[in-house]
């Protein structure tokens, strides 16, 4: 049994969870769901990042300390997880002690063997970003994230020698071509790198709601450079030798391309001065953008901002077309790595054309057509079905593709079993025929094409795939079995009850 560690980036307890950041964890989610599906021991990993000023800053304004507002803030994220079927393993929070611990015994490390130094530091800062600018990337003398004039700063920092990892990093990279993906991520971390690293400034004095510096208390390290630790924390880093190595290097960062700097450059560089192998695979994802005329009029008026991704909480998704309806689109729209569109007609003509159409009708039609012809006990399947080589295709075709970080390619793959499904129903017309031979083939066939699409798409869509599997008069769960047994053409062996319920997904006004 292979292990398998995927984590989301902790996300910042400031802001409310939005659809940019259920993107990245629905995605992550459901790999991690294909690879419990392939029976191995995954750990799935996602949590929140608590330090920072802004936080400490926003907690006074409403009246809490910063202990009591992330209680609450981290708490929305794991209630918007659940809305979403998360089934994530671990929950992490930069603020619980065991990630305090792993950070100072990390960061100890980097500093007992000499990549940590201590150096004045002077700066245009950006109180709102609590970083610095050089003066060329201000806007006439403002931070050009919040518009707020950046102050002169100096203080005395601690900072990580990041220069001399420039050569080790391209090394590392030319020995490991996978190692970030896709390649045109790859090759903008690479042109970064090979641009001139810099020693960067890990700690500040100014800062009191972080991680304090075990050596020097009176600097706390800078948000970024603890928050990246969590990786390390949930899998045991200086406290249990054992269980670390089970899970690390093998890891799988999958991130949004924002961050892509931090994961694919300070990361990798931090863990090669810590004595530890860099991260396996740092998957980039691209950017959603909103479009569709719905979203746009909800606007105020003309001279509103656009509506971003940013400002869509989840839950109002969710409410109007359902929980896997949504985890099925933010998968299947976009290929995961390219940018892509983010719009409600997109998702309500998604909704129509995959789910009610040809899933949703499938489903309905052959319960139907059950319950008419077979007095409502479903066929064997025939194990010699002209469907059983396409069947075989999409398996082998699917899960490739999951594996590949492509659930957008894995279920349209599996899409084509129900359209092969549903073009036989359409040429044998059993509806037509009186009950015998001639019926059960085609409807046998059916019926094992949705326990098949039943198991691949349960990653995608658990609760749906859970109810099509009950109706099919399937005991357990379609994640049971031994996925190379389960998923061979000829495991629906009839004779039970097929149950015909209310359509899964009524059809809906694009
Ligand atoms: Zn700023």
């Amino acid at each position: 049994m292979a292990r398998f560690y995927i984590t989301t980036p902790i996300y910042y307890a400031n802001d409310a969870p939005h659809v940019g950041s259920a993107y990245c964890t629905v995605n992550a989610d459901a790999i991690a769901r294909f690879q419990r599906l392939l029976g191995n021991d995954v750990f799935s990993l996602t949590g929140t990042d608590e330090h920072g000023q802004k936080l400490a800053d926003a907690a006074e304004k409403n009246g809490f300390s910063p202990r009591e507002w992330t209680d609450q803030t981290s708490a929305l994220f794991q209630q918007a997880w659940d809305g979403l079927d998360i089934a994530n393993d671990d929950f992490i929070r930069t603020t619980e002690p065991r990630h305090h611990e792993t950070v100072k015994a990390f960061l100890s490390t980097i500093y007992e063997r000499g990549f940590i130094y201590k150096d004045n530091y002077s700066g245009l800062y950006c109180v709102s970003c609590e970083d610095y600018y050089a003066e060329e990337d201000l806007d006439a003398g403002s931070c050009p994230v919040h518009g707020r004039p950046a102050v002169q700063m100096s203080e005395e920092n601690y900072f990580f020698k990041l220069s001399a990892f420039q050569d080790q990093l391209l090394s590392w990279y030319e020995a490991n071509p996978t190692a970030i993906q896709p390649a045109t991520k790859r090759n903008e971390a690479l042109s970064f790198i090979r641009s001139g690293l810099k020693d960067i400034s890990i700690t500040r004095t100014s800062l009191t709601w972080g991680v304090s510096v075990p050596w020097d208390e009176t600097h706390v390290f800078y948000v970024w450079y603890d928050a990246l630790i969590n990786y390390l924390t949930a899998i045991g880093y200086g406290r249990d030798q054992e269980r670390f190595a089970q899970w690390w290097p093998a890891v799988h960062h999958l991130i949004g391309k924002e961050i892509l700097r931090f994961h694919c450059v300070w990361w990798p560089a931090m863990c090669m001065a810590a004595g530890i192998e860099p991260p396996a695979n740092i998957f980039v994802h691209g950017w959603l953008l909103v479009g569709g005329k719905k979203l746009s009029k909800s606007m105020a008026d003309d001279d509103a901002a656009p509506v971003k991704l940013t400002d869509i909480a989840p839950e109002v998704l969710t409410a109007d077309f359902g929980v896997d309806p949504i985890r099925y689109y933010l998968l299947r729209e976009t290929i995961l790595g390219n940018d892509g569109d983010f719009s409600l007609e997109g998702i309500a003509s998604r909704y129509n054309s995959d789910l009610a159409n040809n899933l949703g009708n499938l489903v309905a039609r052959v319960a139907t057509l059950v319950g008419s012809k077979c007095d409502g006990i479903g066929p064997k399947v025939n194990k010699n079905s002209a469907l059983a080589p396409l069947a075989a295709q999409v398996v082998a075709e699917a899960s490739a593709a999951w594996s590949a970080f492509q659930p957008s390619v894995g279920l349209e793959v599996t899409w084509k079993l129900i359209a092969a499904a549903n073009a036989s129903l359409e040429q044998a017309e059993p509806w037509k025929l009186e009950p015998g031979e001639a019926v059960d083939a085609v409807l046998g066939d059916a019926l094992e094409v949705l326990r098949l699409v039943a198991i691949l798409a349960s990653p995608a869509m658990p609760s749906v795939c859970q109810e099509i599997w009950g109706r099919l008069g399937l005991v357990g769960a379609p994640t049971d079995g031994d996925f190379a047994t389960a998923t061979m053409w000829g495991g629906y062996l009839g004779e039970v009850a097929v149950v015909k319920g209310d359509p899964l997904f009524p059809r809906r006004k694009v």
